[in-house]
């Protein structure tokens, strides 16, 4: 039985989430024996030269597909964006009277803020609460500190479907989380201290975290901290500290090759990103009120787009007719409600028509 003779339903889910075919395939291929190794990737050495090549391979296709100025460099950890949440400001905030901005425009954000205070102080740059977290903030909105360590922000709120369009100045080392927006368009790496993204939403699966680190601040991290929640160890060990997690490193190297051989880069994808979640918001915006995004239209994602119907008690219809058509876990957060489509890099366009021709469906049967 090969994949393509498999049925698959467009997966909608916010993450894990859905993995290009043709990668699956790689690994169905290779799972038992790698090329040229004769053992799976499962089953060999962190430390063989075998697995040398696939680590040094995805950081050079990651560094590639980037851009990544000579200033930057690749680090693979494990303990998802939740632990980088906390070691950021364990690394960073190196005394208690230190400060780090938060811009909060978001759930993620919020979690993210929460845990500075262990470290240092925190100030919440901007936070969009007020208006239900349904935009990114201006410039002139935000309350900067002036030698503040770092400033945070999430580039996509993957729950309330909220994306930046441009990078704010933050005068301190922009930390940005990408989980859920990594490798979904060109960006200027120089312009960042440091990214990382869980690979479950855009570059791979569950256990490896894709951080990318301007070298300079790892010579700020805090040097009391316990071996494996020291940055620069990690990058003194080369991103084998310890065992990193080999499969997941292994997958993320073969979504960056299907990005550059088959997606036509990060400019390519990006423009496939733009017509997809043009499909979909364009049937809210033509609804006649059917359908009500959550975001402003500036602040729209590419990746998350959530809206709700005038009627809550429609959502399980929506949601059951769509998984009976083939389209699966569609459901809001249970923060906000209503739906979610989560349409990230490895959505393929003709999921997104499909969705798109059923809500028009949906919204004139029902309106
Ligand atoms: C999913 C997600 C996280 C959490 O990632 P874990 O790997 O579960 O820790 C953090 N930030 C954003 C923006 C996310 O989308």
């Amino acid at each position: 039985m090969t994949a393509t003779s498999v049925s698959r339903v467009y997966n909608f889910s916010a993450g894990p989430a859905t993995l290009p075919l043709p990668v699956l395939q790689q690994i169905q291929d290779e799972i038992i024996s790698l090329p040229g190794v004769g053992a799976s990737v499962l089953e060999i050495s962190h430390r063989s030269k075998d697995f040398d090549v696939i680590l040094e391979d995805a950081q050079t296709r990651i560094a590639d597909l980037l851009g990544m100025p000579e200033t930057h460099e690749v680090l693979f950890l494990q303990g998802g964006s939740a632990l980088q949440n906390a070691m950021m400001p364990m690394n960073f905030l190196t005394d208690k009277s230190q400060t780090a901005d938060y811009i909060v425009s978001g759930a993620w954000g919020k979690k993210s803020a929460a845990e500075v205070h262990r470290f240092g102080n925190l100030n919440v740059a901007w936070d969009g609460k007020d208006s239900g977290y349904n935009c990114a903030p201006q410039q002139q909105d935000l309350q900067l500190t002036p030698g503040a360590a770092y400033c945070h922000m999430t580039s996509n709120e993957t729950i309330q479907g909220v994306q930046f369009s441009e990078l704010p100045d933050a005068g301190s080392p922009l930390v940005v989380d990408k989980s859920s927006d990594m490798f979904a368009e060109p960006i200027d790496v120089a312009k960042y201290g440091m990214i990382y993204a869980c690979a479950q939403k855009n570059c791979g699966v569950a256990g490896v975290t894709v951080i990318v680190m301007e070298k300079s601040l790892l010579e700020r991290c805090n040097d009391r901290l316990p071996s494996y929640l020291d940055y620069s160890k990690h990058s003194k060990g080369g991103s084998r500290f310890n065992t990193p997690p080999t499969f997941a490193i292994y997958v993320t190297g073969l979504v960056c090759k299907w990005l550059q051989n088959e997606m036509g880069g990060l400019t390519g994808i990006a423009k496939h990103n733009e017509e997809k979640a043009k499909l979909l918001y364009d049937v809210i915006d033509q609804s006649n009120g059917f359908y009500a995004g959550h975001a402003e239209k500036d602040s729209r994602s590419t990746m998350n787009v959530v809206f709700k119907m005038a009627d809550s008690a429609t959502d399980d219809r929506f949601l059951e007719e769509a998984t009976q058509n083939g389209m699966t876990t569609l459901k809001g957060h249970r923060s906000l409600g209503g739906i979610r489509a989560s349409i990230y890099n490895a959505m393929p366009l003709e999921g997104v028509e499909a969705l798109s021709n059923f809500m028009k469906d949906f919204a004139s049967k029902n309106g």
